[in-house]
């Protein structure tokens, strides 16, 4: 095996051979990737020795942060005992199981049936497949279309991407697929106008409904959405829009997915995004937070209306992953969900670590660029702004955010940038002393950047 040293060896051979994922090659070749070694806590450390703020937990993902022995431990233990086998064709084995029950106690009521893959792109196409077969068992077989959001992230797989409401994942490749039509985000920032948050939320809930009722709601299967968008630059909807959305979907019978591969498992001070939001979902998407990224995995919350259908009147439901329900995956998220209880995460991030650091993000807005900055539970944004009071967007070729995101990840911080907006998501175990560190780092990206 070949051993690769020095950091400019690393980057190179990356290069060479490494095809990355949301990135621009061209750019990668002349600067060179950053080369992370190892994570602790809420701290990643590079190829060079820095230190830096995971702001971003990975990809939204690392929520019980870095390092946690007690996950690497129990995942060794289960690859010892049983490293692999498959949940197919009337097998199962014991740390899948227990998984499945604990799920079945943490998540909604209405959840008791799970169904494994290995993300949440594969956890979307899941339930774009079984919505549809759904309806054909209910005899309802021209309930067939999607209702999902522009700025939506619900995966790259090809439903998935097709759900998601990205223009520029569309381009390439030829999505979405026919049977989607995405409605407006709930962005008051950036659409409300004159409106009050709750008068805007009304406004998008009925704009939504509307558009289903010019399609027709008995061709409509399903509307998917986050909780809080996560990737299209974490929009928290006015507290009107979701009762409005799930009461309409309701009334016009029509499945709602919350997809809560970001909001579950604590990200917002609830186990799941849609407990904050009173939605009553029939399906959820669940992946990252369920093993903190520290084992790939992804899940499908089917509810008992689904489940009794598909149970009752379905045959074998033709479709799995070889992953599906992998032993080693249940073995991090039986340790990371017990983390995430007995450590009492989730009560922090509602009643103490989430709160005192919403306090500083949110008086980010008085900064003169800042045209809003908000944050439920660990989730946070804040809008670059050229002119606060007309709300105006810096021109795209300025490249604000990409820029900011650069000075912070120099400044030993990890933020992401979402166009001119500024996000962050970090650790549920951030401290007292690491939210300051992260918000003294934040400002002085702003200070950097104004
Ligand atoms: N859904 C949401 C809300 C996401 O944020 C993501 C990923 O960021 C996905 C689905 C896709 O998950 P994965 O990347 O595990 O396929």
């Amino acid at each position: 095996m070949t051993i690769l040293n020095s950091t400019r060896e690393l980057q190179k051979t990356d290069a060479a051979h490494h095809l990355h994922p949301f990135t621009n090659t061209r750019e990668l070749n002349a600067r060179g990737t950053r080369v992370i070694t190892t994570g602790k806590g809420v701290y990643l450390y590079d190829s060079e020795g820095n230190k830096i703020l995971d702001g971003m937990s990975g990809l939204w993902c690392v929520n019980v942060g870095h390092g946690r022995k007690d996950i690497v431990d129990a995942v060794a233990r289960q690859m010892e005992e049983l490293a692999y086998y498959n949940t197919f064709f009337n097998t199962t084995h014991p740390p899948v199981v227990a998984l499945s029950k604990l799920l079945s106690d943490l998540t909604p009521k209405q959840f008791n049936y799970f169904h494994f893959t290995g993300s949440g792109s594969e956890s979307n196409d899941t339930i774009f497949r079984l919505a549809r077969y759904y309806w054909q068992l209910m005899d309802k077989p021209e309930k067939t279309i999607f209702i999902s959001r522009r700025g939506g992230y619900h995966g790259s797989t090809v439903a998935s991407a097709s759900l998601g409401g990205f223009g520029s994942m569309h381009a390439q490749g030829g999505l979405p697929i026919p049977g989607i039509f995405h409605a407006p985000p709930p962005s008051w920032w950036a659409n409300g106008g004159d409106l009050t948050p709750d008068e805007f939320g009304l406004k998008v809930a009925n704009q939504t409904l509307e558009l289903i009722d010019s399609i027709g709601a008995h061709k409509i299967a399903a509307m998917i959405g986050e909780p809080i968008m996560g990737a299209g630059g974490v929009i928290v909807p006015p507290k009107t829009y979701w009762p409005a959305v799930a009461k309409g979907l309701k009334e016009r019978d029509i499945l709602f997915i919350s997809d809560e591969v970001i909001c579950g498992f604590g990200r917002t001070g609830q186990w799941f995004g849609c407990e904050l939001m009173g939605t009553e979902p029939d399906f959820m998407t669940m992946a990252k937070g369920i093993t903190s990224g520290y084992v790939p995995m992804g899940c499908v919350g089917v509810s008992d209306r689904i489940a009794h259908v598909l149970l009752e009147k379905g045959d074998e439901f033709a479709h799995g992953y070889t992953y599906s329900g992998h032993p080693a995956a249940c073995a991090a998220a039986l340790v990371n969900l017990e983390i995430i209880r007995s450590e009492k995460l989730i009560e922090r991030v509602r009643d103490d670590i989430g709160p005192y650091l919403q306090a500083k993000w949110k008086a980010l807005a008085d900064h003169p660029m800042v045209g809003e900055a908000v944050m439920e539970g660990l989730i946070g944004a804040f809008q670059f702004t050229s002119d606060k009071k007309a709300r105006a967007s810096f021109a795209e070729e300025a490249k604000i955010g990409l820029t900011a995101r650069d000075f912070s990840f120099e400044n030993g911080l990890v933020m992401r940038a979402v166009g001119d907006r500024m996000v962050i998501a970090p650790p549920l175990t951030i401290t007292h002393a690491e939210v300051d560190e992260l918000m003294e780092k934040t400002i002085k990206v702003i200070d950097l950047t104004y």
